[in-house]
């Protein structure tokens, strides 16, 4: 099957099937230290290249290696993250060095600059076009669980802390 060029195969597992979705950052990859990257009010002001490149510095979270480590094979697990394109290689390496299992790897493609959630929204469009039946998506950004929830999944949020002080219009669940 063909996929799209920014869907990164980690194992021989074809996309299909039942489906379980990890985001990256703030579950699989402590991403705290760098949030200082992205203080600025306004996102044209936030430092997205100093914030995504340091991404090579995470300590992994544990907790969420060991429950993405902890998926049975009956189902694909695919890590859906929005880091930019540049990140690639940094991402592929980091996940390979701290052995976090999954089956693909989905990040940005080249100018696929569309927010977070847009774009995520579109991924998970792809993937159930491709066959995918998603039966849980994790993430800890409260605007993604609730897109997740609004294209009918079932979604867990995870709470990093990272959303704690930002100004969102959904709720925290
Ligand atoms: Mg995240």
């Amino acid at each position: 099957m063909t996929h799209p060029a920014n869907w990164i195969a980690n194992s021989d597992r074809a996309i299909g099937g039942r489906t379980i979705v990890f985001d990256l950052d703030g579950v699989i990859a402590d991403a705290g230290h760098r949030q200082h990257f992205l203080q600025a009010e306004r996102s044209s002001d936030k430092d997205w290249h100093g914030f995504f490149h340091s991404c090579v510095d995470d300590p992994v979270v544990e907790q969420g290696r060991q429950l993405i480590g902890s998926i049975s094979d009956e189902f694909c697990v695919v890590i859906l993250t929005a880091r930019i394109h540049e990140t690639r290689k940094k991402t592929v390496t980091w996940l390979a060095a701290n052995r976090v299992r999954h089956d693909w790897l989905i990040l940005r493609g080249p100018r696929e600059g569309a927010p977070s959630t847009e774009w995520k929204g579109h991924q998970l469009a792809q993937l159930r076009e491709a066959g995918a039946e998603i039966e849980l998506a994790l993430d800890d950004d409260p605007r993604n669980t609730a897109m997740f929830r609004d294209m009918g999944l079932t979604a867990m949020y995870v709470h990093s802390g990272y959303y704690d002080d930002r100004d969102y219009d959904v709720e925290f669940r």
